[in-house]
């Protein structure tokens, strides 16, 4: 099932009581594999299981199933040392957003607990990459790394902003997520705050934010910039850099409205 399919599916009240706020952006979500449709209090019990049986799971697992095909067969012990993961046993054990997960030569994803496709796809990406090298420790914005110049106004729509609403909404709240994800907050000569969020190991990730001025001398809104290390596009490309930095917010935004 397709968004448009979905969407046609959805009450249409665009009450903004799920935490997409509009029914289109909850049609993208659910079929992202971003949100459940459990988050609209108003769907039918009948239309809410149509639309679980539909939600991107057959995209997710599908892909997913992809990406183990190209994990298999990589050399890990190489491999693990380019992208900063443990060998264990012949697994790869990488750290990501606080939570360190083991993945096996066949590509078969562990952790304590219950794991999201969303982490299985980035972790295989991850590992497919096969990046190597170490980071600059030069923060770069998204739009100069490699390609990411065509996606800037998709990120800042899609994951700079969702970002900075949260952080005006609910700063502290935010800010202990960030933390159980493995922020942590650092000093910034121009942002407000500032965390440094080690998403994966060879992918820091640096999240400035401006509180909003109410000087009548500078007014200025929030704002709310993330930038990577240069040496990012080697270790993920930009979509899935992308796709990492949206799910941070996801992860953020289910948290805070539980
Ligand atoms: S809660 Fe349901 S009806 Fe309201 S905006 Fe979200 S999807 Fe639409």
């Amino acid at each position: 099932m397709n968004t448009i399919e979905v969407y046609k599916k959805l009450p249409g009240k665009n009450c903004g009581r799920c935490p997409e706020k509009t029914c289109m952006a909850f049609a993208l979500s659910l079929v992202k594999g971003g949100t459940d449709v459990e988050n609209c209090p108003y769907l039918e019990a009948a239309v809410a299981e149509e639309l679980r049986g539909a939600k991107g799971v057959d995209w997710r697992e599908s892909l997913i199933a992809s990406l183990k095909e190209g994990v298999r067969g990589l050399d890990f012990p190489l491999c693990a040392g380019g992208i900063g993961a443990e060998l264990i046993d012949g697994s790869m054990k990488i750290s990501c957003l606080g939570m360190d997960f083991l993945v096996s030569p066949e590509g078969d994803i562990t952790t304590r607990g219950y794991i999201n496709p969303w982490i299985k796809i980035l972790l295989l990406h991850y590992i497919r990459t096969g990046g190597r090298g170490e980071p600059s420790g030069r923060w770069v914005s998204f739009s100069e790394l490699k390609a990411g110049l065509v996606k800037a106004s998709s990120f800042h729509r899609d994951c700079e902003e969702p970002l900075r609403k949260l952080l005006d909404i609910d700063m502290a709240g935010t800010g202990v997520m960030l933390s159980r994800l493995g922020a942590e907050e650092t000093v910034s000569e121009s942002a407000d705050h500032a965390w440094r969020l080690p998403a994966l190991p060879k992918i820091p990730v640096l999240i400035l934010y401006w509180q909003e001025d109410k000087d009548l001398d500078v007014m200025g809104p929030s704002t709310c910039r993330i930038l990577f290390d240069s040496s990012a596009d080697r270790f993920l490309d930009v979509e899935s850099l992308m796709f990492l930095l949206e799910g941070l917010a996801n992860i953020i935004n289910h948290a805070l409205n539980r």
